[in-house]
């Protein structure tokens, strides 16, 4: 498969339904599977923590969650299809766990979120068969998740542990696991658990979610620093290849 690199990231160059299609396959036949979607935010973090680079480089794809990585690509002359959500792609792959009455385990947020984020699956998926789930709050060292995962075996687990702990945490323990394909969804049990709102349609269409999840979340400020220092290293990376 085509890769992108972006300050040392390999963006897979993939569109979501063929991503979507890959999934599915990958639990067809049993295969493990580990899929980032990563944002500017992301690609700043891991090139200042280096266990973090490295738990990336475990997955098996990584999608361009954010317009800033399409732009990336795009500057560098190797443009990315089009952005991957983790929250659209968990949507879909739902909708084909209905169908084929897949097996999954939620991981992350607040206890009471996860609570209706189970009822709000159960509700609108009833042939989904949900084998275990754990709030994202739970202490790192002294946990069992691993092996609650382990024990009920998933088609697949949705990890919305937030970035950089739920990539991390696939990457400490996938190797345990004996199949399923591991989701990272970020807030997306916020949005499920009906706790947040997603942008809509026009926000998301125009490339300024950000923008949106910034005035609904003014908390967020500090983190979106990491966007014009990104695009100040992009355009850096892009002149020296120039040289
Ligand atoms: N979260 C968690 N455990 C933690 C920290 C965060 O389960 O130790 C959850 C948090 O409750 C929220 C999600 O992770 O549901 C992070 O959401 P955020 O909007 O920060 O994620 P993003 O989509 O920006 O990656």
């Amino acid at each position: 498969m085509k890769h992108v690199k972006i300050m040392g990231i390999p963006f897979t160059h993939i569109t979501h339904r063929t991503l979507v299609q890959k999934l599915e396959e990958h639990i067809r036949l049993g295969e493990k599977s580990f899929i980032i979607t990563a944002n500017p935010e992301i690609v700043m973090h891991a090139n200042a923590d280096y266990e973090y680079m490295r738990s990336i480089h475990k997955a098996n794809y990584i999608t361009a969650d954010g317009i800033g990585i399409i732009r990336a690509s795009q500057l560098m002359k190797e443009p990315l299809p089009e952005r991957v959500t983790g929250y659209d792609v968990m949507i879909d792959m739902l909708e084909i766990a209905e169908k084929e009455q897949y097996k999954i385990f939620l991981l992350g947020a607040h206890p009471d979120v996860l609570n209706r984020v189970e009822a709000n699956i159960q509700k609108y998926y009833p042939n989904v068969e949900i084998v275990g789930k754990h709030d994202g709050y739970f202490d790192w060292n002294h946990n069992d998740v691993a092996e609650q995962v382990k024990e009920a075996n998933p088609d697949l687990t949705f990890v919305a542990l937030g970035a950089p702990k739920q990539e991390k945490w696939i990457a400490q323990n996938i190797d345990q696991f004996e199949k399923g394909v591991f989701l990272c969804v970020g807030g997306s049990f916020d949005v499920i658990g009906g706790v947040v709102k997603r942008a809509p349609a026009y926000w998301r269409n125009n490339d300024i979610e950000w923008l949106y999840r910034l005035l609904k979340q003014p908390k967020r400020w500090r983190r979106m620093l990491a966007l014009p220092r990104f695009a100040y290293r992009v355009i850096k990376q892009k002149l020296k290849g120039c040289l």
